[in-house]
């Protein structure tokens, strides 16, 4: 596996591979590297002739410093699983090399940007369209692959991409979980054990929720309070916040219908989950 550090020469081995006739399929990562992010590189190596990651935990999108500070960090760890799961180039730059001190360039993301995580995150969505156009720039792939763990990242990728001609495939792969249902996040190591067990709630919830909204129309609203009331009541979790929307164009919705997804945003002592479900394929 080549470890790439500068643009320069990720640009040129992707060239390189190019001229060779090869795909590239690419899925960018801030680290501390789980079986989520497996997932995706192994749909990536499956469809591709050649797989970049990139490792890369971008100050532009944390609106809270103490998060940034925070964020795991296990780069020979990393190495050995991208190695394991036959990715072929690991782009590791540093902040200078993607954000040198001259560097005043940014894009701003827009509506699909300004609610759920964009209202509590400020600046969060234009920080990642920026890096991830930065390193769709980078590495030229003709696919890259996100986690629908993060819905709405997906939808202000698509639709950047979209805005800026970016001629570039993007693949959404369904959230990888634990056994007990709790999704994969590299921010469940900072977990408390006890908050660890209780943040088992949220996909439990959101599956309640779900299957009861395909039974019966529910109101986003009775789904929203209902959320709130039995999560805070049953755990130590506070919710940040709960929305019901459109899983096609992310607006929200009065009525939770097969065409929905909620999505949640959850507190455990100073660890912030997200996730949600499509109700469509929520468990009957
Ligand atoms: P991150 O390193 O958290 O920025 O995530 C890198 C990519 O992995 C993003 O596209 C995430 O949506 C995706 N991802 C993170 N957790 C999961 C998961 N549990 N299942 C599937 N994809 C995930």
């Amino acid at each position: 596996m080549h470890i790439v550090r500068s643009i320069d020469e990720m640009q040129q081995w992707s060239a390189n591979e190019r001229n060779l006739g090869k795909t590239i399929g690419f899925v960018p990562t801030m680290g501390a590297l789980h079986n989520g992010h497996s997932e995706l590189f192994g749909r990536s190596v499956l469809e591709h002739d050649r797989t970049v990651v990139s490792i890369f935990v971008n100050a532009l999108q944390f609106n809270n410093s103490a998060d940034l500070e925070a964020y795991p960090r296990q780069l020979e760890k990393d190495i050995v699983i991208a190695e394991e799961t036959n990715v072929d180039a690991l782009f590791v730059p540093s902040h200078d090399e993607m954000y040198p001190p001259n560097f005043s360039s940014t894009i701003s993301a827009g509506d699909i940007a300004a609610h759920m995580e964009g209202l509590h995150r400020p600046g969060h969505f234009d920080g990642v369209a920026t890096v991830v156009v930065k390193l769709l720039n980078a590495v030229s792939p003709d696919a890259a692959y996100f986690g629908i763990k993060d819905f709405q990242q997906v939808a202000v990728i698509r639709q950047v991409v979209r805005d800026l001609n970016i001629a570039c495939q993007i693949v959404s792969v369904p959230t990888v979980r634990e056994a007990d249902g709790l999704a994969l996040s590299s921010r469940n190591v900072r977990l408390t054990s006890e908050d660890r067990q209780e943040a088992v709630q949220i996909y439990r919830l959101l599956r309640e929720l779900a299957t009861l909204s395909l039974e019966t129309p529910t109101s986003s609203a009775d789904i929203k309070k209902a959320f709130i009331t039995r999560l805070e009541s049953s755990s130590n979790g506070i919710v940040e916040y709960v929305e019901v929307v459109d899983s096609q164009n992310l607006r929200p919705t009065i009525t939770a219908t097969t065409d929905s997804t909620i999505c949640v945003a959850v507190w455990f002592g100073d660890v912030r989950l997200i996730d949600n479900i499509s109700i469509d394929s929520s468990p009957s």
